[in-house]
């Protein structure tokens, strides 16, 4: 038997109970939390540990580790991007992530974060669009209706207002499922059967397509003047959707330059084309979009600061709440360097000899 003690546990939220977080709180504030803890941190872009992910590439994906700290709270999320797993009836992308308290290292928050990425990335996405995107824009073509598509159709239209949405995937079925489920919230609808319907009248443009390889989701006869792109699927070295044309005609924006010429649509580029750090536009150091007619892409690769903001947002969100189970993560010997002598508490008892 293990004997009780005072023991701290770590809050872990369940990939069941991030669900009723999500539904107690309601998506679309959900979204507009995150997206303001992003703004925030993006605005104090300077106070945080910043470097290039680390990862894992094989043949048929990759598996990251995105760590940062603010100094008082240090967050890292493990993801893995596996464009053939939807084939095999798994996630394209999974992940979880931990926060810890600087001071003394210990875990404060253990959660999925397979959601919360998707949530994290349309948060973004919209963030992204809401400084960039032309004024009043309504038209939201997506392009690649898989596990993110839905949350970056409602975060759209919750932070920019984008409430028309146009569907397009090389995979019918996927489209029929996004028209599905986003049936009902106040959304107008449209399922389109190539690339070029899509993008018709739009003013904002997500790609968000899974393949590993320098795939041309749009070319460059299909953006007009005056639009925004958020490229979400280019995220890694040979993955890419946008034509190099659409990339030479944008102003640019980007999360961490030293990832994002990594990862991002840019890999495509010379290693000094010139790009916009999105932090610098949001702590107003630096204009967004500049006339009508500029093509403002945002060259989206998920950087760990979003992470960071949303773990928090999630952290701060759980008191209170039945939503997390106690981890026994933490060891806590009577003295603290008599780590041994607390393996006696799960000593077996003997019964005593008949
Ligand atoms: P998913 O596999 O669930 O969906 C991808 C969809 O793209 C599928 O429905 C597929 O049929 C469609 N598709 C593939 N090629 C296409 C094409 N040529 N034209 C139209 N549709 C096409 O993947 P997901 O979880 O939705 O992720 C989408 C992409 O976003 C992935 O590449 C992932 O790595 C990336 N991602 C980026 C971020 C970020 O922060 N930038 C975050 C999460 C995911």
């Amino acid at each position: 038997m293990i004997a009780p003690s005072n023991k701290a546990y770590v809050p872990f939220v369940s990939v069941e109970n991030m669900m009723r977080l999500v539904h107690a709180i309601g998506i679309e504030t959900m979204l507009k939390g995150i997206a303001q803890e992003i703004e925030a941190d993006f605005k104090r872009w300077e106070s945080f540990d910043k470097c290039p992910r680390v990862a894992s590439h094989s043949h048929d994906g990759v598996i990251e580790l995105m760590p940062t700290s603010d100094g008082e709270l240090y967050g890292f999320k493990y993801v893995n991007g596996h464009p053939k797993n939807m084939k095999e009836g798994l996630q394209t992308v999974t992940a979880f992530g931990l926060l810890a308290d600087v001071n003394n290292g210990y875990p404060l928050l253990l959660t999925e974060m397979t959601l919360l990425t998707a949530l994290r990335t349309a948060a973004m996405s919209a963030l992204a669009a809401k400084h960039l995107a032309p004024k009043g824009a309504r038209t939201h073509a997506i392009i690649g209706n898989g596990a993110q598509c839905e949350f970056q159709a409602i975060a759209m239209r919750a932070l920019v207002g984008a409430d028309k949405v146009r569907l397009y995937d090389i995979d019918p079925a996927a489209t029929a499922k996004a028209m599905r489920n986003l049936t009902g919230r106040g959304l107008e609808l449209t399922a389109c059967t190539s690339a070029e319907e899509a993008v018709e009248g739009a003013d904002i443009v997500t790609t968000c397509t899974a393949d590993k390889q320098y795939a041309t989701i749009l070319t460059d006869n299909l953006v007009g003047p005056g639009i925004h792109i958020n490229a979400v699927g280019g995220d890694c070295p040979g993955k890419t959707e946008l034509h190099r044309d659409i990339l030479m005609r944008s102003s640019i924006f980007v999360e961490f330059p030293p990832q994002t010429r990594i990862e991002g649509e840019i890999q495509q580029l010379d290693a000094d084309h010139p790009v916009t750090e999105l932090w610098q536009v949001m702590a107003g150091q630096t204009p967004g979009r500049r006339s009508e007619r500029d093509i403002t892409l945002f060259d989206s690769v998920g950087f760990a600061i979003e992470d960071f903001s949303a773990l928090r947002y999630v952290r701060e969100r759980l008191t209170g709440t039945p939503y997390f189970e106690r981890l026994d993560m933490l060891a806590d010997p009577d003295d603290p360097r008599d780590l041994f002598g607390m393996l006696d508490r799960a000593q077996p008892v003997l019964s005593p000899a008949m």
